[in-house]
């Protein structure tokens, strides 16, 4: 099978998602509050990597000042904590936040623009799952991420390379 740059599919149902994430937060007596419903329903309706700030301002852009940052960030930690978002860091002190979809896949971060490029690969998977296998480990998670320059900045690295 040859490897795939997966673009993700929304497959994903949020009413079912949404209803876990009220079951998450019942379980740890907590409530879904119109912030954390409105925290969920933004991170759940984009596919890109955002930071905590940026999830800030793009709140603030459309719901307006009412918009706290402590609210947004600790309602992300939530989500964070019950395994609705994933983390990925950026390898430059930064963490980026995406929802959990029903695909998994694994990044390329660009060190130059700090693009990312998603990527999945089976045979990587099947590797991954066969060697902690062989040592008797179960697999919760991984993170599987390579740091780079994507296209772009390889090409324009490759030609200023006489300045050093
Ligand atoms: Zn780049
Ligand atoms: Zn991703």
């Amino acid at each position: 099978m040859p490897p795939t740059t997966s673009k993700r599919e929304h497959s994903l149902q949020r009413p079912t998602v949404i209803k876990r994430f009220e079951d998450y937060l019942k379980r740890n007596n907590l409530k879904l509050t119109p912030q954390r419903q409105q925290v969920f329903e933004k991170v759940f309706s984009t596919n890109e990597h955002f930071s905590a700030e940026r999830l800030y301002e793009l709140l603030r852009e459309e719901e307006g000042d009412g918009v706290s940052r402590a609210t947004v960030y600790r309602a992300l930690e939530v989500l964070a904590k019950g395994g609705f978002v994933e983390t990925l860091e950026t390898g430059r002190g930064e963490v980026l936040y995406e929802h959990k979809g029903p695909n998994h896949h694994d990044h390329m971060v660009c060190v130059e623009c700090s693009k990312i490029e998603e990527f999945h690969d089976e045979r990587i998977e099947e590797l991954q799952e066969r060697a902690a296998e062989a040592i008797g480990f179960v697999i919760v998670s991984h993170v599987h991420r390579l740091t780079g320059l994507c296209r772009a900045c390889a090409a324009q690295n490759g030609s200023s390379k006489q300045d050093g």
